[in-house]
């Protein structure tokens, strides 16, 4: 069955927000002020006909023994490689990522997103920092970093979009956006608005190819 059933064309699409741990209620105003429904994403049910996910930062240790848990990391893995729309930032991130650098004892990831990840890899003197960044395809975006990764290898079919310091920040996977930086933290609304509209247009050609 379809992802999209019961969805009509003209609806504002509907983007589910892991909501486990960290930066949950910053991403649902971000994405209620450009239009989007969101749902709280705990249960493997909750993630049935969404158009797209947001997973948050906090911790990724937390965010992975949580959703495992709850039984909900196997269900989003899958959602994750049969193409749901994906925007991922710092600890969701790392969750996502095929490897980690320093991760903490038994910590596992859904291994999706095809890059080797350094946690907390802007050491003590950086542990926050904001700045501007280009991102490709989406623009000058202002970028707030607590304790980040960065992304020290890329696979396969992995693109960069931004680097700070020579390290690469951002990367685009397919439908999976996943940004080592928080933009929930600002009031920009320019990677929320540029992620829904993707998952809008995603959805409209699912609804042609299935038409
Ligand atoms: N350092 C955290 C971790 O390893 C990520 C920090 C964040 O999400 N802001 O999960």
């Amino acid at each position: 069955m379809s992802r999209l059933t019961g969805r009509g064309p003209g609806e504002s699409p509907l983007i589910g927000v892991l909501a486990l741990q960290g930066g949950v209620a910053e991403h649902v105003r971000a994405l209620t002020a450009v239009g989007a429904r969101t749902r709280l994403v705990r249960r493997p049910g909750e993630l049935d006909a969404l158009d797209g996910i947001v997973v948050p930062g906090g911790e990724s240790s937390v965010l992975d023994k949580l959703s495992r848990s709850f039984g909900v990391a196997e269900p989003l893995r899958d959602a994750l490689l049969g193409g749901l729309p994906a925007l991922v930032t710092c600890a969701g991130l790392l969750l996502l990522a095929e490897t980690l650098t320093d991760a903490a004892p038994g910590q596992q990831t859904l291994g999706v997103l095809h890059v080797r990840a350094r946690r907390n890899a802007f050491g003590s003197q950086l542990d926050s920092f904001e700045t501007h960044l280009d991102l490709t395809g989406v623009g000058n975006v202002p970028a707030v970093f607590i304790r980040a990764p960065v992304i020290e290898t890329c696979g396969d079919g992995v693109e960069t979009l931004a680097s700070v310091q020579d390290h690469v920040v951002a990367v685009r996977q397919g439908a999976i956006t996943a940004l080592a930086f928080h933009p929930e933290l600002t009031d920009d609304l320019t990677v929320h608005s540029a992620f829904v509209a993707a998952c809008a247009n995603a959805r409209e050609a699912e609804q042609r190819r299935i038409a």
